[in-house]
């Protein structure tokens, strides 16, 4: 049996759980016809002969096809007519647009040009497409493109039709297919070299970073061979991806660890991760007062000699270049702000009676005495203001205001799920457990059998 197969039994074992629509595809000429999973990246051949040989890498997308969609079928090109289909391109006009789809129809492209509802097809950016209906003389039918930036919902279609003797232009609101993906990698060089070789979105990459950060201190704590699994929501119009949703669940393996997370929404929107046992995973204190993030992640990977350790003087230094954003690790009130001797431009910040956290050696303050601050609210820029060799972050946690090493602490949770919500909770997080079981490779050995 192929790995395709096998693959594709897996595929279809997960397709029931999975919100997809099942609309009617026309497939273009040059359209993968592979409808059901395309799969991709991180290291796997597609040759490879038996399932028990490949790494534990693989990748199974859900879904990631329709290339022509709903809509060019509901335009419904009749004989004699084609439908063509073309991407903006930088630095494009209308006239190699129109050249490119095979449209020969001055009268459609001044329109286009005048028209107030169909202008905006001139300002696509660059990977949009354009799809167009033409009779066999090049004369425009209809033609119809998405319109919107991808961030917001303010997402419209518009649809070019020949009527009577001219045309007509609408722009009409869309409704989003809302999909749900899972991806999984291994960290070789750096997270986002991994996350990016399994094609997952940035935004993404960082909820990831997000939810494990109370136990994960991302730029100092990943080793070769870490490994992660995530499932997020996306939405899609016309078999383009134009949103990335909320990522539903995640695993992470550091160091040999797993770390296992389910999102619960508690009253609509808010919500937060928790493990499988429905404890949550936020914690009082993030493990790292540094946002990780694809422009800071570049020192993160090195081993650098002052990098996350607990020293002598009472500290944990944090190796980062002048600017990098500090957060505060929990929530609390500004005690002070402002310059320190020694500690140059410092912030400490007050949690409780117990608990304070101080940030020193900033290039500049960017909080004030008395400020209430939210965990992960940026207090600060690294920099090396006071006696510092270097820019670096002196972080001190301390309890009853005497500095301790935070890695010797156990930092108190947030308040876990009980009761009706537990048990709402236990469903979700099976189903999830259950995706990501059929994602790992015994698994898929065994649906091969
Ligand atoms: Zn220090």
């Amino acid at each position: 049996m192929s790995l395709r197969t096998k693959l594709l039994e897996v595929a279809t074992a997960l397709l029931p759980a999975l919100r997809t629509s099942s609309k009617a595809r026309v497939i273009s000429g040059s359209a993968v016809v592979l409808s059901l999973v395309a799969f991709g990246a991180a290291g796997v051949a597609p040759m490879v002969p038996d399932a028990a040989d490949l790494p534990v890498t693989m990748v199974v997308e859900e879904l990631s096809v329709p290339d022509l969609n709903a809509q060019i079928a509901s335009l419904s090109p009749a004989a004699g007519q084609f439908v063509a289909e073309e991407r903006i391109r930088p630095g494009d006009n209308l006239s190699a647009l129109l050249d490119r789809l095979g449209v020969n129809d001055p009268q459609a492209a001044s329109f286009i040009r005048s028209d107030a509802a169909a202008r905006p097809l001139l300002g696509l950016r660059p990977g949009r497409r354009v799809q167009a209906i033409i009779d066999g003389d090049g004369r425009l039918l209809s033609a119809a493109a998405l319109l919107g930036d991808g961030r917001d919902d303010n997402h419209r279609k518009l649809v070019i039709r020949r009527s009577g003797a001219g045309f007509a232009a609408e722009q009409q609101p869309v409704a989003f297919d809302n999909r749900v993906e899972m991806r999984s990698g291994e960290i070789r060089s750096s997270l986002f070299a991994a996350t990016d070789a399994a094609q997952i979105p940035d935004s993404v990459a960082t909820q990831l970073v997000e939810i494990f950060s109370s136990d994960i201190d991302f730029a100092s704590d990943l080793r070769k061979g870490d490994r992660f699994q995530v499932v997020y929501e996306t939405a899609w119009q016309d078999g383009e991806m134009v949103r990335t949703g909320r990522v539903l669940a995640a695993e992470f393996t550091n160091a040999g660890k797993t770390l296992k997370a389910v999102w619960f929404g508690r009253n609509g929107d808010e919500g937060g991760y928790f493990d499988l046992q429905g404890k949550a995973l936020r914690k009082a204190f993030l493990k790292s007062p540094l946002a990780f993030s694809r422009v800071t992640s570049g020192f993160s990977m090195r081993v650098h000699p002052i990098s996350g350790q607990w020293k002598q003087h009472k500290g944990i230094d944090f190796a980062a270049p002048t600017g990098t954003p500090i957060r505060s690790t929990g929530d609390g009130s500004v005690e002070f702000a402002g310059n320190a001797g020694g500690y140059g431009n410092m912030v400490v910040i007050r949690h409780g009676n117990l608990y304070s956290t101080a940030y020193a050696h900033m290039s500049r303050v960017a909080a004030r005495r008395g400020m209430r601050v939210a965990q992960g609210e940026i207090v600060g820029y690294v920099g090396s203001t006071g006696w510092s060799t270097g820019p670096h972050l002196h972080y001190e946690f301390r309890v009853n205001n005497v500095a301790l090493n935070p890695n010797s602490i156990v930092i108190p949770h947030a308040q876990s799920l009980a009761g009706v919500e537990l048990q709402r909770f236990r469903t979700i997080a099976s189903d999830m457990g259950h995706r990501f079981s059929l994602m790992s490779g015994e698994k898929l050995q065994l649906a091969a059998r």
